[in-house]
């Protein structure tokens, strides 16, 4: 994603649907895991990266073409080989590229009769123009999104081969992968049709949920390149800011918080406004976003050809999959 809204603006956009976000659900007596014996298994940050060169081993994956397809099908056996139930949930919706533009969200449920349960989500499509760079033959070539859509959808993947080695009791695991997120008008600043462009995959899976729903939901975009930064951002602030709070309080005591670091952003157009205002599941977006630097709205290779291995580094991997692994098992065992 994206752009950056202002508070007012998307006050008037977006109506806010009320969730008890505090209703912490009854840990079972009949867990296994003890509170003073929790164990939470360590994420393996070297998997990750090996899925994150994966994905741009297919090249972009740019919706409606051979290496898109074929990234389709390898998501859905990594996560069915991860003991996932997989469903390709697919649809059309209107693109500024194409008035049907094909939709193919990827879900996968872990523990499917939970009925306690925790959405997770990134987008796995990447952007089909670099319009973030200067150079202009460069800027109409799609980028290979080892960032921004690899990222996020490696540290899910490997959270789902963790679950497998160490199942998780007594809760539900939903990783959903959104499709068409990066593929809007560019420059779309604050006009609310442009804005309506990116997103869409979130946005159909949202309005076409059926009665799913989640205790809340966390969302990575961009979490993979060195010397990234998670601030708080406005959206999930304000619609999941209790969760953003304990988040990132499991994060300072894993010591990470020079990565999910204390200050809150502006509000963020990203997937998750989208399955917070339709879905109206409390959801939070990690992402980069670079703090102390006001002429970056993200991480330098945001949108450029330079968004590729060279900028993934395993120890980002590694805090957000570790902060995921934590809240997941805590979550379970009635303690987060
Ligand atoms: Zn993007």
């Amino acid at each position: 994603m994206k752009a950056k809204l202002s508070c007012s603006l998307l006050a008037a956009i977006f109506l806010w649907g009320c969730e008890d976000t505090n209703n912490k659900p009854t840990p079972n007596p009949n867990t296994s895991v003890s509170q003073p014996s929790l164990s939470i298994p360590a994420f393996d940050a070297e998997n990750a990266y090996k899925l994150v060169e994966k994905q741009v081993s297919f090249g972009p994956r740019v919706p409606k073409t051979p290496a898109h397809e074929a990234c389709l099908q390898w998501l859905k056996t990594e996560l069915e080989t991860a003991g996932a139930q997989v469903e390709i949930q697919q649809g059309i919706m209107e693109s500024h590229l194409d008035p049907r533009m094909p939709i193919k969200n990827i879900i996968a449920k872990i523990n499917p009769t939970a009925t306690k349960r925790v959405l997770l989500c990134a987008h796995w499509d990447t952007r089909y123009i670099a319009d973030q760079e200067k150079d202009a033959k460069l800027s109409k070539e799609p980028i290979l999104g080892a960032d921004d859509g690899g990222s996020g959808v490696a540290v899910l993947l490997e959270i789902a081969h963790t679950i497998k080695k160490m199942p998780i009791n007594n809760l539900g695991v939903d990783i959903v992968l959104f499709d068409v997120e990066d593929q809007g008008e560019p420059q779309g600043g604050l006009d609310f049709k442009k804005i309506q462009t990116w997103c869409l995959g979130s946005q159909y899976w949202a309005k076409n949920k059926g009665n799913y729903t989640a205790n809340f939901g966390i969302l990575l975009d961009m979490v993979g390149s060195a010397g990234a930064t998670f601030p708080k951002e406005g959206v999930s602030m304000r619609y999941a800011g209790v969760f953003v709070q304990k988040i990132w309080a499991e994060a300072t005591n894993l010591g990470y918080s020079d990565m999910f670091v204390q200050g809150e952003t502006k509000e963020i157009i990203d997937d998750h406004v989208f399955v917070n205002q339709f879905a109206n599941i409390p959801t939070l977006d990690i992402i980069n976003l670079p703090v102390g630097n006001p002429n970056l709205t993200f991480g330098p290779h945001w949108h450029t050809q330079n968004d590729n291995m060279k900028v993934i580094d395993k120890n980002t991997l590694k805090a957000v999959g570790q902060v995921l692994l934590n809240v997941l098992y805590k979550e379970a065992a009635g303690t987060f």
